[in-house]
C-alpha cells in the first residue's frame, strides 16, 4: 500500500470539507430545485464525514449511511437540523480506521420507514497507520488489569455520554463547512498519532495483546493549560481509573473531543467552552507513563482522528 504523504493528505481534508458545505448561500432557484446532498467525493480511513441535505420539510427525521458494494452498511448518522435553517440537516459520518479501501455509497433514507430519498458515490482511500511494539511496565500492566470497582459505574457513565444524540447540540456548525479547530495546546509535540498499532508486550516480553491509539499524543509537562480546540459542551468532567482527569465535551450532536490523563479539571458538566478557553492542565493521571494529553474525537461511536478537525495553516 502507498505511504500518503502529510502534504498529499492535507490536501485531501482540505478539498473534502471544501466540497461539505456550500460558501455561498442558496439561491431561490437552487432552493426551487428541490432537495440535494452535498457530501464529499473521497475520505480516509479515520476521517469524519460531513454531509448536508437542502431543502427539506421542517421536521424531517433521517439516517445517512455508508453501504459498502455488497450494501451492507458500515456507518450510519442520524439527521440533525442546522440553527436557523429548518429545511436544512446535516449528518456527521464517522468512518472507521479499519474501514477498507474502495468504493462506496452514501445513502439517505427517511426514518420512520427508511424510504430511500437520495445516493451518492464516495472512494475511501487507502491509508496506512504506523506499528510499534509497547513493552509494559509493571505499574502499567498491574492498572490495565486492575478490577477496581469504579471502573464498571465509569464505563456505564462514559458510553452513556458518548452514545448521546441531542437535536440541540450544535455548538460548531462551522465545522460542516471547514476544519476550523485549533490545536489544544499552546505548543504541540506530537508523540502518538491517530490509528498507531500497538503491539503490547508483558515486563516478562511475553505478547499482551494489540491495540490501535484512538486518539493523538502530546508530549507536555505537568500543569500545560489544556485549551478547547473548539466550540463545545462539557458533558463529562471527572475523575477515571483507566483514563484519570477526563473532560467530554459535545461539539455537534454525536461529535464528541475527549482529553485524557489530565493532571487537574478546570470545568463541570453543563459548562460551555470557546476555541481557546482552558479546560484543565496537562498530567499523567490514569494508566499513563508520563505527563501528556490524549485527544480523541468521537462520531457516532466511532473513532476518528481528531487532526481531521483542525485548521491548516
Ligand atoms: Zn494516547
Amino acid at each position: 500500500m502507498v505511504r500518503t504523504t502529510h502534504a498529499a493528505a492535507s490536501l485531501v481534508i482540505a478539498a473534502l470539507f471544501a466540497l461539505a458545505a456550500p460558501t455561498v448561500p442558496l439561491s431561490a432557484t437552487q432552493r426551487a430545485e428541490g432537495a440535494w446532498l452535498l457530501a464529499p467525493d473521497a475520505a480516509r480511513p479515520g476521517d469524519p464525514v460531513f454531509a448536508t441535505w437542502f431543502g427539506l420539510e421542517p421536521g424531517f427525521s433521517g439516517e445517512l449511511r455508508l453501504l459498502a458494494a455488497d450494501g451492507s452498511a458500515k456507518a450510519r448518522a442520524r439527521s440533525f437540523a442546522l440553527p436557523g435553517r429548518p429545511q436544512d440537516f446535516a449528518f456527521a459520518l464517522g468512518l472507521a480506521d479499519t474501514l477498507a479501501p474502495g468504493a462506496y455509497r452514501l445513502e439517505l433514507l427517511a426514518l420512520p420507514d427508511a424510504f430511500p430519498l437520495a445516493e451518492k458515490a464516495i472512494a475511501v482511500l487507502p491509508r496506512d497507520f504506523r506499528i510499534s511494539t509497547v513493552r509494559l511496565t509493571a505499574a502499567a500492566s498491574a492498572a490495565r488489569d486492575d478490577p477496581d470497582p469504579r471502573r464498571e459505574e465509569q464505563a456505564v457513565r462514559y458510553q452513556r455520554a458518548l452514545g448521546n444524540f441531542d437535536q440541540a447540540g450544535v455548538h460548531a456548525p462551522e465545522l460542516l463547512h471547514s476544519p476550523d479547530f485549533a490545536w489544544p495546546l499552546a505548543g504541540i509535540r506530537v508523540t502518538a498519532r491517530f490509528g498507531d498499532r500497538r503491539r503490547y508486550l508483558s515486563p516478562a516480553g511475553k505478547p499482551a495483546g494489540e491495540s490501535a491509539h484512538y486518539g493523538i499524543d502530546f508530549g507536555a509537562s505537568t500543569g500545560t493549560p489544556v485549551l478547547s480546540p473548539g466550540p463545545g459542551k462539557v458533558v463529562l468532567s471527572e475523575f477515571r481509573v483507566l483514563t484519570g482527569n477526563t473532560v467530554i465535551l459535545e461539539h455537534l450532536p454525536g461529535v464528541y473531543s475527549i482529553f485524557m490523563h489530565m493532571d487537574s479539571l478546570g470545568v463541570a458538566t453543563g459548562d460551555s467552552k470557546l476555541r481557546g478557553e482552558a479546560l484543565g492542565t496537562v498530567g499523567s493521571t490514569g494508566f499513563s507513563t508520563g505527563p501528556h494529553l490524549h485527544w480523541e474525537l468521537r462520531v457516532n461511536g466511532t473513532a476518528c482522528d481528531p487532526e481531521a478537525l483542525v485548521r491548516k495553516p
